[in-house]
């Protein structure tokens, strides 16, 4: 073809729960690889599935109207600044086939989520990284330094995957007072509803006064509806109608929307979600601090853990055992692993045979 992409590699699935059965002989398989809910989503979903009488051959709505009312209503904004996609994924294409192209650069932490950088390849346009500070803290002094006449996008993934750190509002608000409002500031939050510092401010906010400000948000992870595909990306409306063509236009099934719906509507089971996910938290803190492992302060449902030992070894291990887990060497942090919080006996039984293993 006359399109080269030098560099892009496909999406590599790790060995499915299935095949982690059989190649082990297991009875049952726990994953905590990916981030999501370990105690699934709201009943309010549950019972919905249980009941569904769907059309199922007609098209979606194509513009999620119903889902777009609610979540502008949650969130206090105007529908018009919404965009929605088949997960942040999705969003985070759309944007990058919008606005990169040859010629122009964009730039993201190292390390930080791997989508930015794929899209970036994808587009032919460059990708600048930064490395994040020691603490885990996107280093926003040097991305602004970083900023030049060609760069289109920046994206801060706060908090952060892979090491859960979450660079706090101030800092945010002051990069974006600073950078040139032609240069769209793209943060990720998909685990937003995980943050535990108070002093955190929404970042919703800042779009107002800075237009070039995008926050994505997904259904994915607090919300426990990751096979169903949906996020959404807040932006002001001139933002988002310059988006808006390079979406497909049914990327949101009818049963997607109606149960991103459903989950919006139970807060309750967020914040209980929540509560468990920092107790689950500290089981693994607690168990770092006696083994003197290091690891960064998580402001998500996982943690990114030192091993002192091949991360690839490691992680081969507990999935012998039956827990599938992310090895730090997939993530660009040998000697650490990716742990997705589990539930309270799933924590511990996960960190016993981490012992076995190490
Ligand atoms: N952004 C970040 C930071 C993520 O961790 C993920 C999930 N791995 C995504 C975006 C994509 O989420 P989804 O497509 O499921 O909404």
């Amino acid at each position: 073809f006359k399109k080269q992409i030098a560099g892009l590699q496909a999406y590599q699935p790790g060995k499915t729960m299935d095949e982690v059965k059989k190649a082990f002989n297991l009875e049952t398989v726990t994953k905590l690889a990916s981030n999501e809910n370990p105690y699934g989503a709201s009943p309010k979903v549950k019972e919905f599935l249980a009941n569904a009488n769907i059309d199922f051959a007609l098209y979606p709505d194509g513009y999620a109207s119903k889902l777009r009312a609610a979540v502008a209503n949650h969130l206090n904004i105007s529908e018009k600044q919404l965009l929605f996609g088949n997960g942040s994924d999705e969003n985070i294409l759309i944007v990058s086939r919008a606005i990169l192209e040859p010629g122009l650069n964009t730039i993201m932490a190292d390390l930080t989520f791997g989508q930015y950088k794929h899209n970036a390849v994808v587009e032919g346009a460059e990708a600048r990284t930064v490395p994040l500070t020691a603490e885990g803290e996107h280093d926003l002094e040097k991305m602004l330094a970083a900023i030049d006449e060609n760069t289109a996008i920046v994206w801060i993934c706060n908090p952060n995957n892979p090491t859960g750190t979450l660079t706090p509002s101030d800092k945010i608000k002051a990069f974006v007072e600073q950078a040139p409002s032609d240069v769209l500031i793209v943060l990720d939050e998909a685990y937003t509803e995980y943050i535990t510092d108070n002093s955190y401010e929404d970042s919703i906010q800042l779009i107002e006064k800075h237009p070039n400000v995008l926050v994505m948000r997904t259904f994915s992870k607090a919300y426990g509806l990751a096979s169903f595909r949906v996020g959404y990306a807040v932006g002001s409306e001139e933002v988002i109608s310059q988006l808006e063509p390079t979406r497909e236009p049914f990327n949101n099934t009818v049963i997607s929307q109606e149960v991103a719906i459903l989950g919006l509507s139970d807060q309750q089971f967020i914040a209980d979600c929540k509560e468990k996910n920092n107790a689950g938290k500290s089981q693994f803190e607690a168990y770092c601090r006696e083994r003197k492992l290091h690891f960064y302060p998580s402001h998500t449902n996982f943690i990114l853990m030192e091993v002192k030992a091949d991360s690839d070894v490691v992680f081969q291990g507990l999935m012998q055992r039956g827990y599938i887990v992310r090895s730090g060497n997939a993530l660009g942090k040998p000697g650490y692993l990716r742990i997705t919080i589990g539930t309270k006996e799933q924590n511990e039984e996960l960190l016993q045979k981490l012992d076995e293993v190490l």
